[in-house]
C-alpha cells in the first residue's frame, strides 16, 4: 500500500507488519498465570505481589531492575519433573539456564541431578553440596582442567562430544586411577520446531557427533576400547523451546538404532540414554506448553516401545530440562524511566536495564510479555517497545506489547519468565551492574545472589 493513500502519516499497520497480529488482550491489568509463577497476584490496591510481598516494597528494598524468583514455583516445578519421570529415570537440571547455590540445594533436596557445562557451574554445585555422582558434565570443548576437577571430584558422568575428547578424558582418568562414565553426545538430524539459531541437532552443528556417516558408531568402537573410559550409554539434546513430543520422538528412533548397532557389533546393551532439555515454556500467553508429565509419558513409551522393537532391555532413561523449571519461576522488574511518543510510529519506554540484563530478544528475537506491576491502570492500550537503557538500537526487551496509555516515568512495570537465560546471560555492557536474584516464598525475600557494585568492577580492573 502506498504511503500516501494514508494523508495522515503512516498508520501501524503499514511500518510495523511484524504486529500486525497483535491485538489488545481484554484487559492490560490481568497478570495472566499461564506468563506469570504460582504466586503472582494483584492485592485489593492493583499493586502486584509475588509470595505475598508486593512489587513496591520489593523494589524499594532491593532496588531496579531485579530478578524475583518465587522459590515455591522452582519447588514445585521440581517435584512435577520428578514425579513425572519416577525412580527408574533421572531428571538433570540444565544449570546453565540459572545457576546459584540457592538452587543448586533446592535441587538436591528436591531429588534432582544437575548437569554443568564449565568449570564455573562445577565449582559452585560442589560448593553448595550437590553429590558429585548426581552431577554431568557437558561441553564441546571442556579443558584439560575442568575434565581433571570433574574426574577427581567424581561426576556421575562426562558427556564426551569429540573422537579427541573421548581420548582425553580416557588418559585423565587412567592417570587418576579411575574410570570414568561417560556418554557419546550424538546429533540425530533432527531440527527441532524452534528459532534457527537454538536449534541443535541438525548435524551442520559443532555439538555432537552425527549418526550419519556412522561417526557416532565410530565413537561408541573407540570408547569401548578405552581402559579410563566406562561407556555408559547415548546423549541427544535436539534443541529449545519445542512444544511436542516429535522431534524427541524420531531423536528416540535413531538413538535406539545405534544402540540396536552397539549390541549387533560388540555384543554389548548400553544401559542408558538421554533425550536432553530443550522443552518450551509459555513467554506469552500465546505459547502453550506441555506439562511434565505429558512428556513423561510420551518419552517412554516411544523410547519403550523401539526397544521392544530393537530386541534390547529398555536402559535407564534421563532428561535435561533447564528453561522448563526455572523459566516460568520469575520475573525482571523494571522502573520506567522515559516515555517516548513517535506519532505515528509507536511508543518506546525506556527501563533501567536492558540487554544487559535479557539478551534473548536482541539474541534470538525472543519474545516477551510485559504488565504495569506497581498500579492498575483504565486507560487504553498503547503498543509500546520495551527498550533498555544501553548504547545500542538493537537493546530490545519487548518488541511489541500494549501497556496503558497513562504510563509514566516512576511506574513499576515486570517481565515475566525471565528465570532462564537471562541472568545467566547477564553482561556487563555499558559498565551495566547486573542485577540481584531475590528468592521469594511465604512472606519473606531474600538475595540469592547479590546486586553488583562499582567496587566489583573496579575490582577487576587492576589499573
Ligand atoms: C541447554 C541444554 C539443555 C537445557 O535446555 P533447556 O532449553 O533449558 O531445557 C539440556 N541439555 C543440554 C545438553 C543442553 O545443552
Amino acid at each position: 500500500m502506498s504511503r500516501s493513500a494514508h494523508p495522515a502519516g503512516p498508520r501501524y499497520a503499514d511500518v510495523l507488519p511484524e504486529a500486525h497480529h497483535l491485538a489488545p488482550p481484554a484487559d492490560l491489568n490481568t497478570l495472566d498465570p499461564r506468563v506469570w509463577s504460582r504466586t503472582v497476584s494483584r492485592d485489593a490496591a492493583g499493586t502486584a505481589t509475588v509470595g505475598g510481598l508486593d512489587v513496591k516494597h520489593l523494589a524499594e528494598e532491593f532496588g531496579t531492575p531485579a530478578y524475583f524468583l518465587d522459590e515455591d514455583d522452582f519447588r514445585a516445578r521440581c517435584r512435577a519433573w520428578r514425579e513425572a519421570f519416577g525412580t527408574d529415570a533421572d531428571v538433570f537440571y540444565a544449570g546453565k539456564a540459572f545457576l546459584s547455590r540457592a538452587v543448586v540445594r533446592w535441587l538436591t533436596e528436591e531429588g534432582l541431578n544437575l548437569d554443568v557445562c564449565s568449570g564455573g557451574e562445577l565449582s559452585t554445585a560442589l560448593a553448595a553440596g550437590m553429590p558429585a555422582e548426581r552431577i554431568a558434565l557437558h561441553g564441546n570443548n571442556k579443558s584439560a582442567r575442568e575434565i581433571t576437577r570433574a574426574v577427581e571430584a567424581g561426576v556421575g558422568r562426562i558427556v564426551v562430544d569429540s573422537f579427541q575428547e573421548i581420548v582425553r578424558v580416557a588418559h585423565i582418568a587412567q592417570k587418576a586411577g579411575k574410570r570414568q562414565r561417560v556418554q557419546i553426545r550424538v546429533t540425530v538430524g533432527v531440527e527441532a520446531h524452534t528459532h534457527e539459531f537454538i536449534a541443535t541437532a541438525h548435524e551442520d552443528q559443532k555439538f555432537g557427533l552425527p549418526l550419519a556417516g556412522g561417526l557416532a558408531a565410530e565413537a561408541v568402537r573407540r570408547a569401548l576400547k578405552l581402559d579410563g573410559l566406562e561407556l555408559v550409554g547415548i546423549h541427544s539434546h535436539i534443541g529449545s523451546q519445542i512444544f511436542d513430543t516429535s522431534g524427541f520422538e524420531v531423536a528416540a528412533r535413531r538413538v535406539v538404532g545405534l544402540l540396536a548397532e552397539v549390541r549387533d557389533e560388540h555384543g554389548v546393551e548400553l544401559p542408558e540414554i538421554d533425550l536432553g532439555g530443550g522443552l518450551g515454556i509459555a513467554y506469552t500467553p500465546e505459547d502453550d506448553p506441555r506439562e511434565p508429565h505429558e512428556i513423561a509419558t510420551a518419552l517412554r513409551a516411544i523410547v519403550e516401545r523401539e526397544c521392544a522393537a530393537a530386541g534390547l532391555a529398555v536402559p535407564r532413561l534421563s532428561v535435561e530440562p533447564g528453561r522448563a523449571i526455572v523459566g516460568p519461576t520469575a520475573f525482571t522488574l523494571y522502573e520506567v524511566g522515559t516515555v517516548k511518543e513517535l506519532p505515528g510510529l509507536r511508543t518506546y519506554v525506556s527501563v533501567d536495564g536492558g540487554m544487559s540484563d535479557n539478551i534473548r530478544t536482541a539474541l534470538y528475537d525472543a519474545e516477551y510479555s510485559v504488565a504495569l506491576v506497581s498500579r492498575t491502570s483504565t486507560a487504553a492500550p498503547m503498543l509500546s517497545r520495551v527498550v533498555g537503557k544501553h548504547c545500542e538500537s538493537g537493546d530490545i526487551v519487548v518488541r511489541d506489547a500494549f501497556l496503558p496509555a497513562d504510563l509514566a516515568p516512576g511506574d513499576l512495570i515486570a517481565v515475566p519468565a525471565t528465570g532462564a537465560y537471562c541472568r545467566s546471560m547477564a553482561s556487563n555492557y555499558n559498565h551495566a551492574l547486573r542485577p540481584p536474584v531475590v528468592a521469594v516464598k511465604d512472606g519473606t525475600a531474600r538475595v540469592i545472589v547479590r546486586r553488583e557494585t562499582e567496587e566489583d568492577l573496579l575490582r577487576l580492573d587492576v589499573g
